[in-house]
C-alpha cells in the first residue's frame, strides 16, 4: 500500500536525520508492546482498578447502603447499615477512617450494589484506601469493566451523538482499558480517572445513551491476530491519522498505521490558531527538561505522511535542538497547542503564531470522524474498520452465549 510505504520511507529518512543536540546524551528509550495476549483471568468478567485520588491528604466518604470494611486479606474490620459522612486520612501510621486507625493498609469499603459518595461523586462497588510512598492518600475504585465504561463514555464522547458512533467508542474504550489492565497488572492500579488514561466520573455522570452503547456491545473488544492492542482515540485528526510508533515509543502495529480521514471537516477543532511569546515557549521547554536561553525560531521538521511534524527544531541563542513534537505539544499545553499537524509558524508582533489542524495525538479513532460516519449511516463495525484496518471484534469469553468472533465488515475490505 502506497501510504504504508511512504510512511516507512519517512521513518527511515527521519532516523537518518535524527541527531541529539550537542551536549545532550541520547537516553535509551524503552519500546513498549503495542499488542499482548489476553491472559485467561482477564477473559471472564474483568474488573478494573481505577485511581480516583492520588495526591490528597484526606477525603470524605458516605453511603446510604449497607457497607463492609475489609483489610487487604479480606477480613472484615467492621460493617454497618449506613455509612455517615466520614473523613479518611493517610498518615505515617496508616489509614484513619473516622476515629479508627488501621496500620496495615489497604482498607476497603464495599457497598455491593449500592453507591459510595466521595466528595461530589458517587461510585459503584468498592473503594480501596492506601498510601503512596510519599504518604499521600490513594483511592482506588475497583469495578466491573463495563460499569467503569458507563462512567467513561459520557465524559470521553458526547452522549448526544448517534448510537453507532457511541458503540464504536464503547468498543475502543473497552479495548484501551483492558490493554492497560494487562499492561499494568503488576501495579497497584491499572488506570487513572483523568486524561492520562480515560476521563472517568463514576456513577454521577452516567447517561442513558452511553450506558446503552456499553450494554449492546457488552464484552466486545478489538483484536488483531488474536491479540489485544492499544486502541487509541482522539478528538479530531484534521484530515489524516498517523502511526502510533511515530507519537510514542511503542512497537509499530498493523492496525495503528494511520490513514486518510474524510469525515471530520465539520469539527470545530478542524483548524486552530494560537500564539505564544518566546518567554512562554522558553518556560514550556524548561518544564520538559530543556532550559534554553533566548528562543529565536521554531520549525516543524521530519514531517510524516499524515502531515504531522515528528519533531520541532528550536533555535536558541547559541544553537539548536530537536524535541519530539508530541512531547512539545504536552509541555505547551494540549488544550491550546492542539496538534502536531502544523500548517504555518510565523513570528509576528513579538509572538510565535502557530496554525494547525485537528485536536489530539492523531492515532486511532478520530471521534469527530466517527460522529459524522454515524450520522451518514455507517455501522459501528464499519467505523472501527475504517480507523483500525484489519482489526476484528471479539467477545470476551464470559459472553460465550453470544455469537462467536466475526470479522469486521468494513469499508476497506
Ligand atoms: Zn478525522
Amino acid at each position: 500500500m502506497p501510504f504504508l510505504m511512504l510512511n516507512r520511507l519517512f521513518f527511515c529518512f527521519a532516523l537518518l536525520l535524527w541527531s541529539p543536540a550537542k551536549g545532550t546524551a541520547a537516553k535509551p528509550v524503552e519500546i513498549k508492546k503495542s499488542a499482548v495476549e489476553i491472559p485467561a483471568e482477564y477473559q471472564q468478567r474483568p474488573r478494573v482498578r481505577v485511581a480516583i485520588t492520588r495526591s490528597s491528604e484526606a477525603v470524605r466518604i458516605s453511603s446510604d447502603s449497607p457497607f463492609h470494611v475489609f483489610d487487604g486479606d479480606g477480613h472484615t474490620l467492621f460493617q454497618g447499615k449506613r455509612l455517615a459522612d466520614t473523613a479518611v486520612r493517610a498518615s505515617a501510621q496508616g489509614i484513619q477512617l473516622g476515629t479508627q486507625k488501621f496500620s496495615h493498609p489497604p482498607v476497603i469499603v464495599d457497598v455491593g450494589d449500592g453507591k459510595l459518595r466521595i466528595g461530589p461523586r458517587s461510585y459503584r462497588d468498592s473503594l480501596e484506601f492506601f498510601q503512596s510512598e510519599g504518604g499521600r492518600l490513594i483511592v482506588v475504585n475497583e469495578i466491573a469493566l463495563d460499569d467503569y465504561l458507563k462512567g467513561v463514555l459520557p465524559l470521553e464522547a458526547n452522549p448526544g451523538w448517534t448510537a453507532e458512533s457511541l458503540k464504536a467508542q464503547a468498543v475502543v474504550s473497552r479495548t484501551y482499558a483492558l490493554f492497560k489492565m494487562i499492561q499494568n497488572r503488576q501495579e497497584s492500579y491499572a488506570v487513572s480517572d483523568d486524561v492520562i488514561s480515560q476521563v472517568y466520573g463514576g456513577m454521577s455522570h452516567e447517561k442513558p445513551s452511553t450506558t446503552r452503547a456499553v450494554d449492546v456491545t457488552q464484552g466486545e473488544i478489538l483484536t488483531y491476530d488474536g491479540k489485544i492492542f492499544s486502541a487509541y482515540f482522539h478528538s479530531t485528526c484534521g484530515g489524516s491519522t498517523t502511526r502510533a510508533d511515530f507519537i510514542w515509543p511503542v512497537e509499530p502495529h498493523p492496525a495503528l498505521q494511520g490513514g486518510e480521514c474524510g469525515f471530520c471537516k465539520e469539527s470545530q477543532h478542524s483548524r486552530w490558531r494560537n500564539a505564544w511569546t518566546p518567554a512562554e515557549i522558553q518556560k514550556a521547554l524548561a518544564r520538559g527538561g530543556h532550559p534554553l536561553p533566548d528562543i529565536r525560531g521554531i520549525h516543524a521538521v521530519d514531517i510524516d505522511a499524515s502531515g504531522r511534524a515528528r519533531n520541532f527544531e528550536i533555535q536558541y541563542a547559541t544553537g539548536k535542538i530537536k524535541v519530539p513534537s508530541n512531547d512539545f505539544r504536552i509541555w505547551m499545553g494540549p488544550m491550546k497547542f492542539k496538534s502536531t499537524l502544523i500548517q504555518t509558524i510565523r513570528f509576528e508582533g513579538g509572538r510565535f503564531i502557530f496554525q494547525g489542524r485537528g485536536w489530539g495525538h492523531g492515532v486511532g479513532l478520530c471521534q469527530y470522524g466517527a460522529k459524522k460516519m454515524g450520522e451518514l449511516g455507517y455501522t459501528y463495525k464499519q467505523i472501527l474498520d475504517y480507523y483500525f484496518p484489519g482489526a476484528r471484534i471479539q467477545k470476551l469469553k464470559s459472553q460465550a452465549d453470544l455469537p462467536p468472533a466475526e470479522t469486521v465488515q468494513g469499508l476497506q475490505s
